[in-house]
């Protein structure tokens, strides 16, 4: 069995990424820029927004922090957006998600310019992606193709199943797999929480590559798995026993030809990707 070791790998791309991004200093005297937007004190936000901007740092990236207060009105939030869309030291803008009750999300999303947004939600990243063109991608699942590719995960002519149709993560991760190419082409199947119990099970039991993203701890069992799948576990939910994912490692693992742990797997291939695409923003608005 190959451990999908999401921790090692966007270690490495961090590396990777600071080598461009120190060629790009030298190059064009700045480095790229992420603006971070936390409104609002989520525990959860507050720990991803963390790991995104330590990410930066390691990477080289300068992060600019704006901490929000979750009154914050929406004009206000729309705002700051305006002026960092036209701030030249910043490539890329991150809103984290979910925003407090009373904002609208898809608005503020929508209000990003599409060459600074490097989480991929905006309609225009999004349509791109659904035409095949290119455009920044959504992190997580990009996050995941890319795991799957550093450790020699081909996805063509292979069925493959997400579980989940979320819009940043099992929409845009069925899609990224209808892709043309070695890491697309495959024949892709989404289900979802109206698809019932026993469907969802039979269609992941055929599956050579199962990609779950439901939201619900242990949902995927082992007898849903064949032998020789491999296994991509997007989910994390914080348990009495610990962190764990959506499907059920422990009883799976053995059965797999390759399967992603929970914590260490996804998450950090998410920021790696958001890092990735920043640093691609600065070389297009560089014109490197
Ligand atoms: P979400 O927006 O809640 O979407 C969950 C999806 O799963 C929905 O499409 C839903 O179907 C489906 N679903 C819910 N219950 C189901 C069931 N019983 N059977 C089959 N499908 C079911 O969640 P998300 O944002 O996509 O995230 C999914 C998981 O990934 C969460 O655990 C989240 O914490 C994790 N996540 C991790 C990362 C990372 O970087 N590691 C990033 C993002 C998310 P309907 O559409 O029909 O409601």
């Amino acid at each position: 069995m190959i451990l999908l070791d999401g921790k090692a790998t966007a270690a490495t791309i961090r590396t990777e990424l600071k080598a461009r991004v120190d060629a790009l200093r030298q190059d064009h005297g700045r480095a790229p820029g992420l603006a971070v937007i936390l409104v609002g004190d989520d525990p959860a936000s507050q720990v991803y927004v963390r790991m995104k901007e330590k990410g930066c740092a390691e990477a080289g990236i300068v992060s600019f922090s704006h901490r929000l207060d979750a009154a914050v009105a929406q004009g206000e939030l729309e705002a700051l957006i305006d002026r960092l869309n036209a701030d030249p030291a910043v490539d890329g803008i991150l809103l984290q998600l979910p925003l407090p009750k009373g904002l609208h999300s898809q608005a503020c999303l929508e209000r990003i310019a599409p060459d600074k947004d490097v989480d991929g939600f905006h309609p225009e990243n999004m349509g791109r992606l659904a035409l095949g063109l290119p455009g920044y991608r959504p992190c997580t699942p990009a996050g995941v193709i890319e795991l799957l590719r550093r450790h020699g995960v081909t996805t063509a002519g292979k069925r493959a199943v997400v579980l989940g149709r979320s819009n940043i993560v099992g929409k845009p991760m069925a899609l990224m797999l209808l892709e043309y190419g070695a890491l697309g082409d495959a024949t892709t199947t989404v289900v979802h929480s109206r698809t019932p119990l026993d469907d969802q099970r039979a269609c992941c039991r055929e599956a050579d590559i199962v990609i779950a993203a439901v939201g619900r701890p242990l949902h995927v069992k082992a007898d849903w798995i064949k032998d020789g799948a491999v296994v991509v576990d997007v989910g994390i939910h914080r348990t009495e026993a610990g962190l764990v994912g959506d499907c059920d490692f422990e009883a799976m693992k053995d059965k797999c030809a390759a399967i992603s742990p929970v914590p260490g797997g996804v998450g950090p291939m998410t920021i790696a990707q958001l890092l990735t695409n920043t640093v691609a923003a600065c070389a297009a608005h560089l014109g490197a």
